[in-house]
């Protein structure tokens, strides 16, 4: 008997239909003996509709008022559940985001859990309820309602399996686990038995959205076992854990491609002291999070600085950054909005070799042009221009032998 907290994605509560089977597969969860805590995102596409509506409006819509508006998505489908598991016999109750008592910080539309009070849901536990609760969303302190970002759900999700202690936290979505690569760009991706919970944080922050990363840290700081699965066929997917010395020691585990960034530059900003953080507090003042920075030096005093934002943010970068360039005498500002960043990433980098000359010559052999290069203990990321994103996340996978074993794997 154990304390499972299920999540499933908006594909998986799609409609009526979809509901009643996810929630068969949560009364044979609860039946075997199991308390069973299900968190649930809106149906596919809701999320995106209202925020459409809203911007049919304006271009900039209040951010608290879009808290209240996104999270009516989940609303709908914790209470349809329920109606479906008591039809079915069963006690489920629903609860919002404020009723879980989870609380927030105030950054509306992105905002982080601080703290879960659960006394209410484990007393429903405790009653042998079937605890359906509203994920992507909570309440701040001054009682105001709060979205966690796109793909909030995963973190509602593992922050409420931490706080009452469960012993396994499910991710039930639309592909069967977690792959080499998406699966939906790359057909040759395999599925992992297992990844640690470090390599998955860097897949996550570099573009796999199977997980939200805020979901993976909760799951390595709280030390939440997490199994991603499919909500289509209950198969065994894979599960997110400790590095141990079962895991395949493959020098790259993993390839993906984030297409949300873009590209600015400025060229000929005086190289001293003291300039470099003139181009980035302005960009941090106004929220904007940078991600990959380098700096060409050029011999006449003079550098160039090119750095990648959020595409969301890049309209604003722009502005910025050509009121610094003025201010710095900076001879111009060369910006570029469709840039995709590929990434290799695997904890076997830390003791093999080549791994970057493979990346880049893999690159040069199909023509792709590497702009940008960055690295960490466990990873390799270089941008290249967008049009060539998905030949490159292919051809990488093919190259660091990741490609699945057509007789071997069925998938
Ligand atoms: P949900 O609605 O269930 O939260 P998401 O769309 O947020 O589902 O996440 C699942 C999707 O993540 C998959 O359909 C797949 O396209 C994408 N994805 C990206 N990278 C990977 C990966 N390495 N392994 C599995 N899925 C991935
Ligand atoms: N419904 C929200 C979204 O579409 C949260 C989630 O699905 O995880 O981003
Ligand atoms: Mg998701």
């Amino acid at each position: 008997m154990a304390l499972i907290v299920q999540k499933y994605g908006g594909t998986s509560v799609a409609d009526v239909n979809r509901i009643k089977n996810v929630a068969k597969h949560i009364a044979k969860t609860y039946d075997k003996g199991n308390d069973v805590v299900v968190v649930l995102s809106a149906m596919a596409g809701v999320t995106d509709n209202l925020l459409k509506q809203a911007n049919e409006i304006t271009n900039i819509p209040e951010k608290r008022e879009l808290d209240v508006l996104l999270s009516t998505g989940e609303q709908t489908t914790v209470a349809l559940m329920a109606i479906m598991l008591n039809s079915m016999n069963y006690t489920a109750k629903s609860l919002l985001g404020f009723q879980a008592e989870i609380i927030t910080n105030r950054d509306s539309c992105n905002a982080r859990i601080k703290n879960i009070n659960a006394d209410r849901i484990n007393e429903f536990i405790k009653k042998r309820y079937i605890v359906i609760i509203a994920g992507f969303q909570g309440i701040d302190i001054k009682k105001d309602i709060t979205t966690l970002g796109r793909g909030g759900s995963d973190t509602s999700a593992v922050a409420i399996a931490a706080a009452i202690n469960a012993d396994m936290c499910e991710i039930y979505t639309d592909v069967n686990g977690i792959y080499t690569a998406d699966p939906n760009i790359c057909e040759k991706a395999r599925k992992l038995d297992e990844i640690s919970y470090d390599e998955m944080l860097e897949m996550s922050s570099l573009g796999a959205k199977v997980l939200q990363i805020r979901s993976v840290e909760f799951a390595k700081k709280y030390q939440v076992p997490v199994h991603v699965r499919s909500s289509f066929n209950m198969e065994e997917g894979t599960l997110v854990v400790n590095e141990n010395q079962n895991m395949e020691k493959l020098s790259v585990s993993g390839i993906t491609c984030n297409k949300n960034e873009a590209r600015i530059t400025l060229k000929k900003v005086p190289d001293a002291p003291g300039f470099a953080a003139k181009v980035f507090t302005p960009l941090a003042d106004a929220g904007i999070l940078v991600d990959m920075i380098i700096q060409n030096t050029r011999s006449s005093g003079k550098t160039d600085l090119t750095f990648t934002v959020a595409r969301s943010d890049f309209e604003k970068a722009v502005s910025i950054s050509n009121t610094v360039a003025k201010e710095l005498n900076a001879s111009e500002v060369l910006t570029a909005k469709h840039i995709a960043k590929v990434s290799v990433t695997g904890v076997g980098m830390k003791s093999h070799s080549g791994v970057a000359s493979k990346m880049f010559s893999t690159l040069a052999k199909e023509n792709i042009n590497i702009r940008l290069i960055s690295t960490s203990e466990i990873r390799i990321s270089c941008v290249i221009e967008e049009k060539y994103a998905e030949l490159a996340l292919r051809v990488l996978h093919t190259a660091f032998g990741l490609d699945k074993d057509k007789d071997k794997d069925a998938d």
